[in-house]
């Protein structure tokens, strides 16, 4: 479903991905752990082209992400891939002059063409899915951490995307609301929504995820169920790297 090939990304002489191929198939949940620098966000951002690639491929669903076209062309192209992949980010960054309902509905009504009437029916949809249709008339200032990042998930959501992304989500919050926003993502997960997920808390990744990466250097130094890495891993470098953060 999602299928990266001979991922490589330098910038300048520091190699920051090293042939990476990674293969998520549809309604699979995966967590990238690995250290800081180890190429996680890196690779996240390839995945829908923020980033893109030295070379390599990236394909969901069939169709390459990363295509070289001509510029209007590559535009056209990148804007529609980029409607099937959500992408949350560790900093919430909700449209702070736009109420919540606004920032929910901006790009449906702009990417898709729905009503406004429409567009509102989506994002009260989305917005009850993670607990927050109460707020649905507040500004982003009027909410906590957590309450933005669940708003920043409904944003993704109401565009009805085929994979998520998330890169540490909930690594800016208080610990106290990482909890409301990891709640979130396993609801997505039992929705069987396809998605990535970097992540630095292991206990959510052995509970959530389907399949476990630990990047290090660049490369997948070990993958498997996280039953396996967490509990048995092979390589050295994950052994060392879960001695300190399990
Ligand atoms: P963290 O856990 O700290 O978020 P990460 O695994 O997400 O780390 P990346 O952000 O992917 O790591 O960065 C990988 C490497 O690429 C790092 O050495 C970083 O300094 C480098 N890097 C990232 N972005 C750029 C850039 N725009 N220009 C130059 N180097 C970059
Ligand atoms: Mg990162």
């Amino acid at each position: 479903f999602v299928d990266i090939r001979h991922a490589q990304k330098a910038y300048g002489d520091l190699e920051v991905l090293k042939d990476i191929n990674l293969t998520v198939e549809r309604g699979e949940i995966v967590a990238i752990i690995g250290p800081s620098g180890s190429g996680k966000s890196t690779l996240l951002r390839a995945i829908n082209d923020l980033d893109p690639l030295s070379s390599g491929e990236v394909i969901l669903d069939g169709t390459q992400v990363n295509k070289t076209l001509p510029h209007r062309q590559y535009e056209k192209h990148i804007n529609q891939m980029r409607q099937h992949i959500g992408m949350v980010f560790q900093h919430f960054n909700l449209f702070p002059h736009l109420t919540v309902r606004e920032n929910v509905t901006m790009a449906p009504k702009l990417l898709k063409g729905i009503s406004a009437a429409e567009a509102d029916k989506l994002a009260e949809e989305q917005l009850a899915h993670v607990g927050l249709l109460e707020r649905i008339d507040y500004y982003p200032s009027q909410l906590s951490g957590g309450q933005k990042q669940r708003v920043a998930i409904a944003r993704a959501l109401a565009m009805k995307p085929k994979l998520m992304l998330f890169d540490e989500a909930t690594s800016a919050l208080d610990p106290e609301l990482v909890e409301e926003v990891n709640l979130v993502m396993k609801k997505l997960a039992e929705e069987h929504m396809t998605m990535i997920i970097v992540t630095h808390e292991m206990d959510f990744a052995a509970s959530v995820c389907d399949r476990v990466i630990f990047m290090d250097g660049g490369v997948v130094v070990e993958e498997g169920p996280p039953s396996v890495v967490f509990k048995n891993p092979t390589q050295d470098r994950t052994k060392e790297f879960l001695r300190k953060h399990l």
